[in-house]
């Protein structure tokens, strides 16, 4: 089976649990206005196949330790679950783990429950506390999101949940607690990171003619960010 492709990495190491390659798949159904990589929105005319990708991935295995593998990124990986379900039965044959990295914005198929199910860990994107700010800032809608927490909750799975901190828009501890209320009851979330927004993705929005809504916005300050991060370790 083929997928719309955009890029690959050879080895991460922030990019899930262990060392990691990461395949970025093309396409997604957000929009959101800090997105970085704007050039991964819609699928081109690059494409891999489940196989050829396995058999690249394979060569990277001398670096994977005990918990390394490949993370599937995007883009939104999971709009292409079947495919994601295809290289996962593969990827197991080889003995190989996996970690998707998503927006939790795609319903919950079969095909996506499979992926998730049998995935090392997920990295999930909590964008926005409520359903106003998500559809603001993303396009899109949380409920996807929250179903998708719920889901993985029931079956136990390694969570690390990732917001995006935004100079002037999320970046006070009297929003983040709003975050926080939203997952308190959800035990599966190992870790919760919090990530500065950076500007270094604005050349793309130039290169692409797309307009950047966040073009006068600076970087957010990373020891700002620190502290933020701090306070959402204390107060989970
Ligand atoms: S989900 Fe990720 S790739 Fe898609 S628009 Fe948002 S930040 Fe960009």
């Amino acid at each position: 089976m083929r997928a719309a492709f955009h890029s690959f990495e050879s080895l991460a190491a922030r990019d899930g649990i262990g060392l990691r390659c990461v395949c970025f798949l093309a396409g997604c159904p957000l929009r959101c206005v800090f997105c970085h990589n704007p050039d991964t929105w819609v699928a081109g005319e690059k494409e891999v196949e489940s196989v050829d990708l396995v058999r690249k991935i394979c060569r990277y295995r001398p670096y994977f330790g005990q918990n390394g593998g490949v993370t599937f990124s995007g883009g939104e990986p999971l709009l292409q679950a079947d495919f994601l379900k295809e290289t996962a039965l593969l990827l197991q044959k080889e003995g190989i783990s996996y970690v998707i990295d998503t927006s939790g914005s795609v319903p919950l198929s079969d095909s996506v429950r499979f992926v998730l199910k049998n995935s090392r860990q997920v990295l999930l994107d909590l964008k926005f506390w409520d359903e106003a700010s998500y559809r603001r800032y993303t396009g899109g809608s949380l409920k996807p999101v929250l179903e998708t927490l719920s889901f993985l909750d029931s079956i136990g799975k390694d969570v690390v949940l990732r917001t995006v901190v935004i100079p002037s828009v999320n970046d006070r501890e009297e929003v983040l607690k709003k975050y926080l209320d939203r997952i308190r009851s959800f035990s599966c979330i190992s870790r919760y990171e919090l990530l500065p927004f950076h500007t270094m993705g604005f050349f793309k929005y130039e290169k692409l003619g797309i307009q950047n809504p966040l073009a006068s916005l600076p970087a957010m300050d990373e020891s700002r960010c620190e502290a933020l991060s701090k306070f959402v370790c204390e107060n989970r």
